[in-house]
């Protein structure tokens, strides 16, 4: 495998990029290592003051393994994306440094306050590209935080000494991603329950309601992109699509009626689900009970994540007691919970695949901020008179 300086920064084109990474697409002279492929880089947040430290070490990114070692015990490894490590090569801050100045003006801007391509990285990940290429990938943020209590479907056991009685009430009846969206004032139909039904009105009706949050907010919107032949569009741009997969006239009902059949066929909208709710059975709160002030402990390592995955998949219905001794177990089977929170899955039509992308171990040090605003949250959606009831499935 040839190293990164063997091709030009201007070989790689910006996409899009998660929190940690931004990922680039290889546009450069046919290469057989890099044609097909994209790169994901990781990011430093500007604030981080350390700017010496070279990182060398295969935990500073650990993502293969983690997929290798545990994501594929959870997901069919064909609904993830093929990745393998490459090395930046010699005057490699450099290279980076090149590429970063000519991403900059392409992130947003709310990203670009925030963090940077971290030059001091010796090495990074190649994948397959799942949006390059003839045909559309569109690109939805799975964000299905279910905070139903007593869905007999799951077999999750409703658990009220995880909740307070004050959020009991508002919990059990409007799902986290539509009080936050009301929150932040984002006005739309759009509740991720409907997406993850299974059902195929209410994901029809999902679709919609992303599609025209799309199109309202000029394409803004985090939850939704669309690509043709490889270029994240507008929602200006969409009559391109007009012809490419059917004979229907509308592009919007010319991707949804495409993509409709594939998210109901595959079973990755219900594997995550099923993830989502299992592994966070306790909730935030019930977790932030357990651990009380104790300190909650390190970054899981690949050993602790594999013993856990042992434990779970021996029963994942059925989590151990939310007791001291099990602390252990509720916090990484939350921490696991919020990877699955956080994807995307990527819907390719007209081959008809999906792919679970963006499935970021994270951190430990993140859980008591994720309490925080929890609680902020189901404060401030307490005092909604007319509250949003989420349909679960
Ligand atoms: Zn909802």
């Amino acid at each position: 495998m040839p190293p990164l300086v063997d091709t030009l920064p201007a070989d790689w084109v910006y996409i899009c990029e998660g929190g940690a990474t931004i990922v680039l697409s290889y546009h450069g002279p046919s290469n057989p290592f890099f044609d097909g492929t994209v790169l994901r880089l990781r990011k430093r947040a500007l604030d981080d003051t350390d700017t010496d430290t070279v990182h060398d070490s295969e935990q500073e990114d650990p993502i293969i393994e983690f997929q290798e070692k545990c994501l594929e015990r959870l997901i069919s490894p064909t609904h993830l994306p093929r990745m393998k490590r490459v090395l930046v090569g010699a005057d490699s801050e450099k290279w980076l440094q090149a590429l970063a100045v000519q991403c900059e003006p392409l992130r947003p801007l709310e990203r670009r306050q925030k963090d940077e391509i971290d030059r001091k990285r010796l090495k990074a990940v190649l994948a397959t590209d799942l949006v390059g290429g003839e045909g559309i990938t569109v690109e939805i943020k799975a964000r299905c935080r279910a905070c139903f209590y007593s869905s007999p479907k799951w077999g999750f056991l409703p658990s009220p000494i995880y909740l307070s009685n004050a959020t009991r009430p508002i919990k059990t009846q409007t799902c986290r991603f539509c009080m936050h969206s009301h929150l932040k004032a984002l006005s739309s139909s759009y509740c991720p329950l409907d997406l993850f039904s299974g059902d195929e009105s209410r994901t029809k009706k999902a679709l919609n309601s992303l599609w025209d949050a799309w199109a309202d907010r000029h394409g803004t919107v985090n939850n939704f992109r669309v690509f043709v032949n490889g270029k994240n569009i507008s929602p200006t741009e969409q009559q391109c699509i007009v012809g490419l997969l059917s004979d229907i006239a509308d592009p919007k009902e010319a991707v949804i009626s495409a993509l409709l059949p594939v998210l109901l066929d595959a079973p990755v909208l219900h594997t995550i689900s099923r993830l989502q709710r299992t592994l966070d059975a306790l909730d935030i709160e019930g977790l932030a009970r357990l651990c009380g002030l104790a300190p909650i402990g390190t970054q899981p390592t690949i050993a602790e994540w594999t013993d856990f995955l042992d434990a779970y998949l021996a029963s994942p219905t059925t989590p151990p007691p939310a007791d001291a001794t099990h602390l252990r177990y509720h916090v990484l089977a939350y921490l696991l919970s919020a990877t699955f929170k956080d994807c995307s899955v990527l819907v390719r039509v007209p081959n008809g695949t999906a792919t679970v992308i963006d499935l970021d171990p994270k951190s430990v040090d993140r859980l008591r901020k994720w309490e925080q605003l929890d609680r902020e949250i189901v404060t401030a959606y307490a005092a909604v008179p007319n509250r949003k009831i989420c349909v679960d499935s």
